[in-house]
């Protein structure tokens, strides 16, 4: 049974690097049938906060990437315990006594050396007496994963065929001086009793990935099935990092992006697949293959989805979209017509607003020296409103009887007296939208 999860911090709001984290395992539960877990990662105290669980939450609602059972880490704590006892008598787990500034002069002593910094198990020579004299003058010290020196390997859903050198990594610090257990071991008990069996996380976690194959192991536990895709740079390659704060899935939300325009674009971005919009998870589902996607950086660009939304936004009924156009006052006659004049012409649903306030009060009407008389002449000929399908045909025909006028010459200068813009809707359908002209 395929079992995936998706396990933030809530230690902030998520953002479009979270998102294809969470997508990609939400779309391999969903296609085996199985089970998709949202697990809060909730082991750091201090920095964990209520408010980010629920806003995780939403913004996952907001998507529809339904999750079948929420665990929570800070809940597991006896948990952890045990299987940090179970390290112990395995000879695998060790206590190290080293200050962080200690350990800071030791790499760089490394480094200077040219070699790689890795920590040099200096705590496991040291004798009994030694230990109990550092621990009465420093307190507790950290916990090590006293890793195997062999190569350890595993085959990437991603990246391919993964081979480490277990000695050019150091042993993985388990539990803090303050007892505080680390992501890295309370992970591997989740996966291992929680059964999951397939990982897809960023490529940020290949080296913990490696340390938590030998953890699961000595625990003796299966290791599941990892893929790990890579970072998302922006447009031009540029680190994203930074930028991520501002690329929070509620702010995308806020500023109309649609779930399906960027669940299509996250769900093919970075893969040999061409970016296609979908109309369902269903579809979304059905086109997902963690095999076609591919190591190199990928870049992401927000711009792209807003054109995708607008394209959502085309293929939906009213009904849709009948409560956002009953809150704008649009009057029920209208709002068939006048979805069908402006969804051809909006990028997001706040863009509704801009055109129902058009229809409502009219433009402020943009008229080019040139054409001043030309647009007086052609207003004393327009009927009064309300106007209805056949006013732009009539009133056009007459206005280039009276003037001898045609084509572009005819029909832009119109067209931005009356809505104060070049591009838009067919004047001819929205005419009976237009309850004022502010041209006359
Ligand atoms: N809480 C970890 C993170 O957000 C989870 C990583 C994992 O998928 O194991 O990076």
């Amino acid at each position: 049974m395929t079992t995936t999860r998706f396990a933030p911090s809530p230690t902030g709001y998520i953002h479009v690097g979270n998102l294809r984290t969470a997508l990609m395992n939400y779309l391999i539960a969903r296609k085996a049938g199985g089970t998709f877990i949202l697990r809060i990662d909730d082991t750091d105290p201090e920095r964990s906060k209520e408010e980010y669980v629920d806003a995780i939450k939403r913004d996952l609602e907001w998507l529809g990437l339904h999750w079948d059972r929420v665990e929570r880490q800070s809940e597991r704590l006896d948990r952890y315990a045990a299987a940090a006892d179970a390290l112990r008598d395995a000879g695998r787990f060790y206590e190290a006594f080293e200050t962080p500034v200690e350990l800071d002069l030791k790499r760089k002593k490394q480094l200077n050396m040219g070699k790689p910094p890795v920590y040099d198990r200096a705590a496991l020579a040291l004798s009994d007496d030694e230990r109990a004299a550092l621990r009465a003058e420093r307190g507790q010290g950290v916990w090590r994963f006293k890793l195997d020196h062999a190569r350890i390997e595993w085959a990437d859903g991603i990246l391919g065929d993964i081979s480490i050198d277990a000695a050019s990594v150091s042993d993985p610090v388990l539990i803090r001086q303050d007892g505080q257990v680390l992501y890295t071991i309370a992970s591997v008990v989740d996966d291992t009793e929680m059964g999951v069996t397939d990982v897809v996380r960023g490529s940020d976690h290949v080296t913990n990935t490696a340390t938590q194959i030998q953890i699961i192991e000595a625990l003796g536990g299966t290791a599941p099935r990892f893929a790990h895709h890579s970072l998302l740079t922006g447009p031009q390659g540029e680190a994203l990092s930074k930028r991520l704060g501002t690329l929070a899935l509620r702010d995308l939300r806020e500023r109309g992006v649609e779930p399906m325009a960027l669940l299509s674009l996250m769900a093919r971005l970075g893969s040999s697949d061409p970016v296609e919009l979908r109309s369902d998870m269903a579809e979304l589902i059905d086109g997902f293959d963690i095999g076609r996607f591919g190591s190199a950086p990928t870049k992401f660009d927000e711009a792209d989805l807003f054109p995708l939304t607008g394209r959502y936004l085309q293929g939906l009924p009213l009904s849709a979209v009948a409560d956002q156009i009953a809150e704008l006052g649009v009057p029920d006659a209208l709002a068939e017509p006048f979805w069908t004049v402006t969804r051809e012409n909006i990028e997001t649903l706040h863009d509704l607003q801009g055109w129902w306030d058009l229809c409502r009060d009219g433009a402020d009407p943009v008229i080019e020296d040139e054409d001043r008389d030309f647009v007086a002449e052609a207003m004393a000929l327009l009927p009064d409103a309300p106007f209805d399908g056949g006013t732009w045909g009539a009133w056009t025909a007459a206005v280039k009887d009276a003037t001898g006028r045609k084509g572009r010459g005819l029909f832009m200068p119109l067209r931005k007296a009356l809505t104060g813009q070049a591009h838009g809707p067919d004047m001819a359908a929205l005419m009976p939208l237009l309850q004022v002209v502010k041209a006359r």
